[in-house]
């Protein structure tokens, strides 16, 4: 028997579900070699800790336990929003909108230059209201 037949048939020759003449032959084979037996012994571990993992009882009070935490967190209003949440935060919003809105208008004003604050925008003083004809000339003629 070589290696590979050996490892293929080992899942079976551990679970006893091999025909007789295979069983020698794997059981022959494991004895001359070094790493198919190592490899039946992680096998043979490893089915080890699945058994007793499937072994493991589940606690039947732990399920009435957490729903007993849960009912109890309920009552107690864990999980509720607190009273001011509901009006606090639109009022945040609406203050960072108008926070928003008024830095907008500082610094559309930083833009303008600061020299001519308090004169006349060029714009109005080209409009020269003496070389505008009056209506009381114009009724005179
Ligand atoms: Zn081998």
């Amino acid at each position: 028997m070589n290696c590979q037949l050996c490892q293929e048939n080992l899942d079976a020759y551990l679970g006893g579900g091999l025909p007789a003449g295979m069983m020698t032959q794997v059981e022959s084979h494991l004895k001359t070699c070094d790493s198919c037996k190592r490899l039946s012994e992680i096998q043979l571990l490893a089915n080890r800790v699945i058994r007793v993992e499937k072994e493991t009882e589940v606690d039947p009070f732990l399920v009435t336990r957490v729903l007993a935490n849960i009912e109890r967190l309920d009552a107690a209003g864990f999980g509720n929003a607190p009273l001011g949440a509901g009006i606090l935060r639109p009022a945040l919003i609406t203050l960072s909108l108008a926070a928003a809105v008024l830095f907008g208008i500082m610094l559309g004003n930083l833009s303008r230059p600061a020299g001519n604050a308090g004169k006349i925008p060029l714009e109005l003083a080209l409009i020269n209201d003496a070389s505008l004809e009056s209506v009381d000339i114009l009724s005179l003629e």
